[in-house]
C-alpha cells in the first residue's frame, strides 16, 4: 500500500474538491475523515442543531419543578429541592471533616 504523504490530493466525499491531506481530520482509530475540515465543520454544527432541536421537542419522562402551573406545588417542590440539596451538602461537609480528623 502507498504510503500517504502531505503532498497527496484527497477527494471529499461532501464538496468533491481535491483538495491536501492536511484539509482533512484524522484520528488514530477512524483513520482519515471522508470529508475536508471545511464540509465536517458544516456538517457537525447542522447535526448538532437538528440533535437540540429533536431533545427539546421529545416529552420528557420527569417534571420540570420550573414547568408546574401551580404556584402552591411549585414553591413546594422549589422548598423540598432546596432542603434536598442542604442535606447532600451538609454529608458531605462532614464527610469532609471526618477525612481531615483521620
Ligand atoms: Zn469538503
Amino acid at each position: 500500500m502507498k504510503k500517504c504523504t502531505n503532498t497527496d490530493l484527497v477527494l471529499c466525499s461532501q464538496c468533491g474538491e481535491q483538495l491536501q491531506a492536511d484539509a482533512f481530520y484524522y484520528s488514530k482509530k477512524r483513520g482519515r475523515d471522508r470529508y475536508c475540515k471545511q464540509c465536517r465543520r458544516k456538517r457537525s454544527r447542522k447535526n448538532y442543531a437538528a440533535q437540540a432541536a429533536e431533545n427539546y421537542e421529545r416529552p420528557r419522562h420527569y417534571q420540570v419543578i420550573t414547568e408546574i402551573a401551580d404556584p402552591v406545588l411549585r414553591h413546594a417542590l422549589i422548598k423540598n429541592a432546596l432542603r434536598i440539596v442542604a442535606e447532600s451538602c451538609e454529608r458531605k461537609r462532614k464527610r469532609l471533616i471526618d477525612l481531615e480528623a483521620v
